[in-house]
Parts: C-alpha cells; structure tokens; sequence
C-alpha cells in the first residue's frame, strides 16, 4: 500500500473492538456494499442476517453457473471488471478471504484503440502528479504542441486542483461533455484520452456531473499514487471470492437469507427495526440497505416509518444510468498472438472495450486449452435507450471484426448476450440532493455505488467503502472502534492554487 494512503476513523470512535453480546443487524443487499457492511458488524460481535433477493452473492460483480450446449459448465458474470490499486478499502475486504490477494493477477497495460491503428498506452506511467499527467500528454500520438498550445490551460487545471466542495460547487451543474468540449483538445485527442474514461462510469457524458468526472479523475489519475495499472481476477467471481466469502460469513455465524426480496422496514418496539420480506420477517437492532436506487426507492415508498421528507426527496431524485450491454463470444478460432487482454476502445461506435478472457481467465483459458478458439467479451455502455439489440450486435462484431481481423472468419460456438439497466446516474446537479450513508434513523444506513461519500471513490470501491461505513455508524451507537476507511489523498495535488 503507498505512502500516501490515508486510514480514517469514520465516525471517529475509539471504543472497544465489539459490541455488548445480543446486538443485532439485518443487511439488505448481497453486493459488495452489504457484503462489506455484513462483515465488519459480524467481526465485531453483530448477528447479523444478510437478505439477498438473488439466489447468488455479488450483485452487479456476481456470478452464476450456466451450460454450454457441450455440456461444460461455466461461470457467467455481469462482465470484466478492473480492479484498480487504489481500491484499498474493496483490497482490504477481501483480504478477508485471500490474505495475499492471489486472486488478482496484473494486466501490465490496457491500450486505447481507435479506427486507422491508432493506439494509446498507458504501460508504465510515472506514478506521480504532474509527470503522469506531462508522460501522457507527450506519449499521446494525437496531440502535438501547437494541440497543447489552444488547450484551455485554466480548465485542464482543474483536474489537479481536486477538492470536495470547490469542484462540485463549480463544475455540479455542468455536463461532463461540455466540460470536456471546454477543454478544447483536437477531438481525435478528446477522444482517445477521455471517451473511454467518461465512458466507464455508464453515463452518458452529455448526462454526467463535470463534478463527478473531475472526481474520478482525481480519483483514477491524477490523486492516485498507485499508477493507471490495475488487476484482474484469474478466475470467476463465484470461486474466487464469493463461495468464500459465504464461507467466512458463515463461520462469522452469519444468517444468509438467499433468494428473499426485502419489501419494507418498519419501527419495532424500543428502538428496534423489523424487515418484511417475500418469505417473512427478521426482525433486528439495526438495518443497512445495500440494495440497487429501484430497490431502495421501492423500499421506502413502502416504509412510512422512514418518514422524514427532506431523506425520502434525496432517495426518490436518484436515478438510474443508461443500460449497458455484455457480450461474451465462444470462438472457434485464436485471436492473434500479442493481442492484450483488455483493451478500450473509442470511435468504432457503441463498443467501449474488448476482454479476451482465454489469456486472463483460467476457466476461460481452460476451455481454450480443450477447444482451441477464443472467449471474446464486447462491452457498450451508456446504450442510448430504444437501441435495437440485433443492430447493437452488428456494430459491435463490426468493431471486433476491424480492430482484430483475425475474427472475421471465426464461427460464433456460443454465446451469452445481457443488456441490463441498473448502474447509478451522475447527472448534472445531482450532488447536493445525493443521499449519504447515515440516515435520519437511528439504527438505519444506506449503502452501495451510488451514495455520497466524504472520500473520493467510485464504483467497486465506493460499494466498498460505503458499506464499511454504513457498519461503523451502527457501531458507534456502542462506541466501538470503527473499521479504517482508507482513501488516497482527499485533494488534488495543487488544490490549494486560486483558479
Ligand atoms: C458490466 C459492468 C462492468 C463493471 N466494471 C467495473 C470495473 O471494471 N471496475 C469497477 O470498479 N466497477 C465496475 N463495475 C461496477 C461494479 O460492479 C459496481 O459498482 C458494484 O458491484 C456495485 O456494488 P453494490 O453493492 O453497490 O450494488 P449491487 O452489486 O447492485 O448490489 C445490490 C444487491 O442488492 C440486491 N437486492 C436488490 N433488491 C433487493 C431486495 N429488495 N431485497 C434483497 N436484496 C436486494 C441485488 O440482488 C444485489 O445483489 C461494473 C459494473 C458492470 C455492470
């Protein structure tokens, strides 16, 4: 872990390590954010029952069993996920369960690549603000100097002069887009070194927060010590974290309550909360709801007892993003020598990346040892809302077919092709009225990807930390010390420059 990463006790208690014997917890939600809310409070004395509509753990990083028409049994997820160095928080979860995250296995560099062979690597960036920033300017082969000369300096310096309160004040109001137009980069520039980067957050950056972007920016680039590098799993999510996690649940004498829908919460008693599900009731001290914005707002317009206006406004003005689709293609062909695993792509239509999961995946790497081929996933996100699924298909083998030529002639042996809607919108604006983890309810926190945090975060790491921090509000009604909430530094390098 680097230098610069900071711990904080959040909320700032110091007490014992856990709590008086008979507490208890209920977590809605099976995902990253109640799986990591579920394990702090049951590692501190909390029984807890953890409720998951689904019959598989994980959420939108789960994974489930499927055939192919072969017989061969395989695990199907939502997609490739990167899991960056900074994610401290999601690293130091699941260390929980693989002390030396051998789970993980580095990818050394993931290219951009555009129409005509272009190509823009981030392998071995400095690890540093500014030399990251001056390397990747001056390595991009679509930006020359008079280029740099009509950059909006004034604006471009804002994705070093993060801070909370400032960026958001400033940019909340304005699109992604427009922020990124401001900037005034030659487009085949715009596109190779921001598209994809705006892109991975689903939103549209006509419908993004500039706000948030500057955020991730900071978060990914600029404020990050770890470098652009990141890891991935070698093998399905299933096996690798999450049938043991249930099992360190389990031994943590967690209830898991698989395949149940939470529909309400109510007041119970003297100060107590009761949880009504499809199957029943559980009924406890304390409830996190780590549920999806349609589940949670579902929720509470069901629960009266969350009463307070002002909360219930900021949970019915969340929204959800545009859907996005997953592609996972059966190959009966190789893709060439040297391809990288991932790559992001940018001005071949809707394709936002391409995973080749034979070189990183040993399932995946296995069927290629039995078969020969390749097991190729496509990813479009943000997919305007209407797109025809067959037409999205065709730009998107289209885009394959141009960036790897080798495929054209490959028969498709299988495939598994998902489109779902349920990854939270940054819009414009959204900042002040985002809900946090505490809630007017004592006993009640809230939980997931979407949620305001006070460190900068996004995605895996935000479900992450947001859950840690959801379980330490609950534990600081018994004074117990909190589980550290770790973040790179909270402000860009010179936040403290007048812009
Ligand atoms: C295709 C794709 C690629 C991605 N790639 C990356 C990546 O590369 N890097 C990265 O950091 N992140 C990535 N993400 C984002 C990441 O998956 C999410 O940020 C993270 O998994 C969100 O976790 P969560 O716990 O907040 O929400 P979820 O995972 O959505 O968990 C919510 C849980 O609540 C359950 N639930 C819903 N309603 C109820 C109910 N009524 N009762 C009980 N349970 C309920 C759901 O079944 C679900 O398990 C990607 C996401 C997708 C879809």
């Amino acid at each position: 872990m680097a230098r610069l990463v900071r711990e904080l006790h959040l909320p700032c208690v110091t007490g014992p390590h856990a709590v008086p014997e008979g507490r208890s917890a209920v977590v809605v939600g099976g995902g990253l954010a109640g799986v990591a809310a579920a394990t702090v409070l049951a590692e501190r004395g909390v029984d807890v029952t953890l409720v998951e509509r689904e019959g598989f753990m994980g959420g939108r990083a789960g994974a489930w069993s499927e055939r192919l028409s072969s017989g061969e049994s395989f695990e199907m997820e939502r997609g490739f996920h990167a899991f960056f160095r900074q994610y401290y928080n999601l690293r130091a979860l699941l260390r929980r369960i693989d002390p030396e995250l051998e789970l993980l296995v580095p990818l050394e560099d993931y290219p951009i690549l555009g129409p005509d062979g272009e190509v823009q690597s981030f392998r071995d960036l400095p690890r540093r603000t500014p030399f990251n920033v001056m390397s990747l300017t001056a390595r991009s082969p679509a930006l020359g100097l008079a280029d740099l000369l009509r950059v909006n300096g004034r604006r471009a310096l804002e994705m070093l002069t993060y801070d909370a309160g400032r960026t958001y004040g400033r940019r909340d109001h304005m699109s992604a887009g427009e922020y990124l137009d401001s900037l005034r980069f030659p487009p085949r520039a715009r596109r190779l070194l921001f598209d994809v980067f705006s892109h991975s957050f689903f939103n549209p950056e006509r419908e993004m927060s500039a706000g948030e972007l500057l955020m991730m920016f900071h978060f990914y680039f600029t404020g990050n010590p770890e470098g652009l590098v990141f890891d991935v799993a070698r093998r399905p999510f299933s096996r690798s974290i999450w049938e043991p996690f249930e099992r360190y649940l389990e031994d943590l004498r967690v209830t898991m309550r698989m395949g149940e829908s939470a529909r309400a919460i109510e007041r119970v008693g003297e100060g107590g909360w009761r949880v009504r599900t499809d199957e029943g009731r559980v009924e406890a001290d304390s409830v996190v709801l780590a549920v999806t914005v349609p589940a949670l707002q579902d929720l509470v317009a069901e629960s009266p007892d969350l009463g307070e206006p002002e909360w219930r406004h900021r949970i019915e003005s969340l929204e959800l993003t545009n859907p996005f689709a997953v592609w996972r293609l059966w190959l009966d062909r190789p893709t060439e020598r040297g391809r990288a695993p991932f790559v992001g792509t940018t001005g071949l239509g809707p394709i936002d990346n391409i995973s080749l999961y034979h070189l990183f995946e040993d399932e995946s790497r296995q069927w290629y040892e039995r078969h020969g081929g390749a097991i190729v996933e496509l990813h479009a996100y943000a997919v305007a809302t209407g797109t025809d699924d067959e037409q999205l298909k065709i730009q998107l083998l289209g885009a394959l077919h141009a960036l790897y030529p080798e495929t054209r002639n490959s028969r498709i042996l299988e495939q598994r092709y998902l489109v779902r809607q349920d990854c939270p919108a940054f819009a414009p604006g959204s900042y002040a009225s985002r809900p946090p983890v505490e809630t007017p309810f004592d006993g009640v926190t809230v939980a997931g990807d979407f949620v305001k945090l006070p460190i900068p975060s996004a995605l895996m790491e935000r479900a992450v930390a947001s859950g840690f921090l959801a379980a330490n509000y609950l534990l600081a009604r018994d004074r117990v010390l909190s589980e550290p909430i770790r973040s790179i530094p909270p402000r860009g390098l010179l936040a403290g420059v007048p812009s």
